[in-house]
């Protein structure tokens, strides 16, 4: 699936578009492994609500400060969004039961932008059991 991005960080819901491809895909038992290819953006599950987003954005500025000496920052002056992906993970992997995605009722799927606005791509992979 494609997102337009529109800050330099940013969580962006993906949850309803991954269970239109699950439904789509008509598959009833499996598993559903979402991924993406960017090295400057992650993919992870938690609770969508506004504070907590903020929240996150939060963490990942007190664990890897946007303003500081990094040594891949004289190639595109990115270091810190990268550094922030490796922390959050490229995938999600979640199981297909009954035709619906097995996850909680605060969980959703997030694709979380480090160095935006950009066009992003996110690969949804739906495998029978
Ligand atoms: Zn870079």
């Amino acid at each position: 699936m494609d997102i337009q991005t529109s800050s330099r960080t940013e969580l962006i819901d993906i949850t309803d578009r991954v269970r239109a491809l699950v439904k789509e895909s008509g598959i009833k038992d499996g598993i559903c492994v979402i991924t993406t290819r960017h090295t400057t953006g992650g993919i992870i599950v938690n609770e969508n609500e506004r504070g907590l987003r903020a929240d996150i954005l939060d963490l990942l500025e007190a664990l890897v400060p946007e303003n500081k000496k990094y040594a891949h920052n004289s190639i595109d002056d990115n270091a810190d969004a990268h550094l922030r992906a490796v922390l959050l993970g490229m995938s999600e992997t979640i199981p297909v039961e009954d035709g619906h995605l097995v996850l909680g009722t605060w969980q959703s799927i997030f694709f979380v932008e480090l160095d935006g606005p950009r066009n992003r791509t996110v690969h949804v992979k739906i495998i029978k059991a």
